[in-house]
């Protein structure tokens, strides 16, 4: 894993883009940086990070069971990124049921916020 190319498509390795991130290193510091992030931890199945990236008001919506259930059960394809600006991230997640071999897409577009020198991701529309 560690000189692999980062799960999130960035082309970067991991340890040059996510892992400094998903290993409390250092903080996103773009919205776009941290859903890049967040598209690894859920192929990486790395449940605190995506909790506690989530927005403290905002984790009432979410449990860690669900969060890994969905994690593990897909095998994550690609993360596109759609469109990104300061607070809001338009992304495709490609993946696939574990067993299955149709393609399905994640559309969403994530609202995130800086909170504390922090971003966090708050909530997302789906488009599909
Ligand atoms: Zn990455």
């Amino acid at each position: 894993m560690e000189n692999k190319h980062c799960p999130c498509c960035s082309g970067l390795s991991f340890n040059e883009c996510c892992e400094p991130l998903l290993s409390g290193k250092m903080f996103a510091s773009t919205s776009k940086e941290l859903m890049c992030s967040r598209f690894t931890a859920y192929v990486l199945c790395d449940v605190e990070y995506i909790y506690n990236t989530t927005l403290k008001a905002e984790r009432i919506n979410y449990s860690k069971a669900e969060i890994e259930k969905w994690s593990k059960e897909n095998n994550w394809l690609q993360l596109e990124i759609i469109e990104s600006n300061e607070f809001v991230v338009e992304f495709k997640a490609y993946f696939q049921l574990k067993g299955s071999n149709v393609v399905e897409v994640h559309h969403e577009k994530s609202t995130f916020v800086f909170e504390n020198c922090k971003w966090y991701y708050a909530y997302g529309v789906y488009n599909n």
